[in-house]
């Protein structure tokens, strides 16, 4: 009798354990990650370096879900990143779309010069951009701020953090595809569908990252950089005061709402605390036309959205 309770107890245990296991990401130890990402790397970061990347990127015309233009970007990066020591993974998957099933690619990257990183375990922090430029039939759009420029700045952020080891093994990046809508707006079936998928792969890793961040149209000087108003709250003051360490205050602003992007799926299918930033495209009078070019981004946005994020990893690692 006490053996069958006491088994029973076990298998109780075994049970919250399990269901706890289920609700929330399984926790890093802080003490793998603290020091890793020094102060020494955040002026490492060249916005001329993710500047030229967007200018390959851009080179290879609009790169909507399924064009050669995308094939080519995928091909672009994942020998940029192998030449930083990252080793890549296409994420292959079918999605609905309002003009029927598309093939889709997300492409993931981690740093491990030596062997092929464990992909079913996480690093704690996740670095997001999406790859794709939204489709327009009408005219050429190469969608350079949208979003070329943070996919620039996560190329260059490879190089930071991998030249002498700085905390490279900390951060999965991931580009994501089909993050633009077909029809006109974002809605629940449209648009968003490299996240969606991925966020719901995150369920079959054996470890899942803890934090996540999402950039979106951050070269542009003359529009502010917005905190989304469902950051976590954390990371919300890690952020702040990383801008006002860096002196960036005035281009740093917190914003009151939800703007649906990338971070949605991974915040709410994911459960994961998301910052994101994304660059306030109602000022863009480029924003989604044709006019979104080289001219309208500059090394110094690139290079201050660079800092940033280094600032803010600096901190979550102190
Ligand atoms: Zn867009």
């Amino acid at each position: 009798m006490i053996k069958t309770t006491f088994a029973g107890i076990i298998a109780l245990l075994f049970l919250v354990a399990c269901s706890e296991k289920k609700e929330g990401p399984t926790p890093i130890s802080r003490a793998s990650i603290t020091g890793t990402i020094s102060a020494e790397a955040i002026d490492k970061f060249s916005g001329k370096n993710a500047f030229t990347h967007v200018e390959a990127l851009t080179a290879f015309g609009p790169r909507p879900i399924g064009s050669e233009a995308y094939q080519l970007s995928l091909q672009y990066l994942e020998t940029e990143l192998a030449n930083l020591g990252w080793k890549t993974k296409r994420q292959n998957f079918n999605g609905i779309t309002p003009i029927g099933p598309q093939k889709f690619t997300n492409l993931l990257a981690r740093y491990s010069p030596e062997s092929e990183p464990d992909w079913n375990s996480s690093t704690p922090f996740l670095l997001c951009s999406h790859l794709d430029t939204k489709l327009y039939a009408e005219f050429e759009f190469l969608g350079v701020n949208d979003s070329g420029s943070s996919t620039g700045v996560l190329v260059e952020m490879a190089r930071v953090l991998s030249d002498k080891n700085e905390g490279a093994k900390n951060v999965e990046l991931v580009f994501f595809d089909g993050e633009e809508a077909i029809l006109k707006n974002i809605n629940q079936k449209d648009g968003l569908y490299g996240s969606r998928y991925y966020a719901s792969q995150l369920d079959k890793r054996s470890v899942k990252p803890q934090i996540g961040i999402v950039l979106d149209i951050v070269g542009d000087p003359k529009i502010p950089l917005l905190i989304g108003g469902d950051t976590h709250q954390k990371l919300k003051t890690h952020t702040q005061s990383a801008a006002s360490k860096l002196s960036l205050q005035n281009w740093v602003k917190l914003h009151p709402m939800t703007i649906i992007d990338d971070h949605v799926p991974l915040m709410n299918r994911a459960n994961l605390p998301v910052l994101h930033l994304i660059g306030n495209f109602s000022e863009a009078t480029y924003w989604h036309k044709k006019s979104d070019t080289l001219d309208k981004i500059t090394f110094g946005a690139l290079k201050n959205t660079g800092k940033l994020t280094l600032q803010v990893l600096h901190q979550l690692t102190k």
